[in-house]
């Protein structure tokens, strides 16, 4: 294992594996801090999802350490912490305090910190997230309902967090290329700051950054700055240049899609499978009960599992969704939804679909967790962001497709059953 990486959620996990694979490293995505017996997987990168981002920090920094733990007893060489692109978290925490007791386990006394992700529109100048052409503090992440953004500098950010100090690697410097960059850190580190926020507004700055940071211990950042890694340990001659990263193996078996999101692209795709391939609507409002929507919904599954997709969807338009979250309140509503579709994967992979796609990342999260999956292999991208994976756990072998709500095109339900590596 060459890198190993602690994610602090799940679909970020996912995003950052994404990411590793396109830079040539095959890389398996851990769910949960892994056990002690949990063997280690064949794979260039690993990535331990967590869900510690909301956490108390206590709780936050324990995970991520068990996690250091159990990353560098499997051998990985370099460590990386990664958050959302938007820097997600409380005033308090977590990406400070994790952050300070990763880099006091590793004794490394220093880390760059950079969540800029150009091709998503997340840039960083002068130290000051962007959204678009935005700062974080007006692009609306400022009302996000568990982290509110509410300052734009980052350095100012993550000095509130950390007991150590903050200071930046400016846009010239990052401009002028790597050894300038790594100039920059050096210089941070040997005045004891602890933490460098590195600008970034194009792919070549974060690739940059990357190569500038090869010998550091811990890099941490959202999944931009990992674009260049894998470039690092194939000149460092640790990575053979001949295998496919996203090689997986092959599964047969029924399909189906299960989506929770009510998302707008997520509606849209359901939209279109409804002229392709049978879709089932599953009804909350009219049936708040998970067990009796579940067994309704694998009913109808039934005599349709083949080839082609089934599409079974909770999702519905903001004025079903409000009127079952003000009779049941808003997060029974969503946890109700959850468990229905949780029951229904555990029901079709009982009736022996192996190839599922998931819609919603909350809805993910559920589906995996009934299903105790415990890794992902990350194969090729079906569109960008969601890669179809190779899920084992304790159940039977699985192909799932996490998607994000919003992501992929309108086709996504059907391409992604045409996708070669299925
Ligand atoms: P996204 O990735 O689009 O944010 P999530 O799965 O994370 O999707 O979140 C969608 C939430 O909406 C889930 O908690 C899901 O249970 C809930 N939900 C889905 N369908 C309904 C519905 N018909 N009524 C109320 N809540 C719903």
């Amino acid at each position: 294992m060459l890198l190993g990486a602690i994610a602090d959620d799940f679909t970020g996990a996912t995003d950052l594996c994404s990411m590793l694979v396109r830079g040539g490293l095959r890389t398996v995505q851990l769910i949960g801090t892994p056990a002690a017996d949990q063997t280690v997987p064949e794979a260039d990168a690993v990535v331990v999802a967590l869900k510690s981002r909301t956490a108390p920090a206590r709780q936050a920094i324990d995970a991520s350490l068990a996690a250091l733990t159990w990353l560098q007893a499997a051998g990985a060489r370099q460590f990386f912490f990664k958050y959302c692109s938007t820097f997600d978290s409380t005033e308090r925490g977590n990406i400070g305090p994790v952050a300070d007791a990763l880099v006091a386990a590793l004794g490394c006394g220093f880390a760059l910190a950079c969540p800029a992700f150009p091709t998503n529109a997340r840039t960083v100048y002068q130290g000051h997230l962007f959204v678009g052409g935005t700062l974080l503090n007006e692009s609306g992440m400022e009302n996000h309902p568990l982290t509110p953004m509410t300052d734009a500098n980052l350095v100012r950010v993550l000095s509130r967090q950390t007991e150590g100090t903050v200071g930046l690697v400016p846009f010239m410097t990052v401009d002028q290329g790597v050894a300038a960059i790594r100039d920059a850190m050096t210089r941070l580190k040997e005045q004891g700051r602890r933490y460098a926020i590195i600008d970034a507004i194009t792919d070549a700055h974060l690739v940059s950054i990357g190569e500038a940071a090869a010998a550091h211990a811990l890099i941490t950042g959202g999944s931009g700055v990992a674009l260049g890694l894998g470039a690092n340990f194939r000149r460092a001659g640790l990575l053979a240049a001949a295998t496919d990263p996203a090689a997986l193996p092959m599964l047969e078996g029924p399909c189906a899609v299960l989506a929770g999101s009510c998302s707008r692209a997520t509606l849209a795709q359901i939209g279109f499978a409804r002229e392709h391939v049978p879709v089932l609507d599953v009804d909350a409002l009219a049936t708040p009960d998970a067990a009796a929507l579940s067994s309704a919904a694998l009913d109808w599954a039934s005599g349709r599992l083949g080839d082609k997709p089934v599409v079974i969807a909770a999702s519905t338009g903001p004025d079903k969704v409000a009127a079952l979250q003000s009779r049941l309140g808003r997060e029974q509503a969503g946890a109700l939804v959850e468990d229905a579709v949780a029951r229904i994967a555990e029901g079709l992979v009982a009736r022996g679909v192996r190839r599922i796609v998931v819609a919603g990342g909350e809805t993910s999260g559920a589906v995996v967790g009934r299903l105790r999956v415990r890794s992902l292999r990350i194969g090729g991208e079906i569109d960008p962001g969601v890669p179809w994976t190779y899920a084992e756990g304790s159940g039977p072998d699985l192909m799932l497709a996490l998607k994000s709500g919003n992501f992929g095109a309108t086709d996504f339900f059907l391409k992604a059953f045409r996708t070669a590596r299925t």
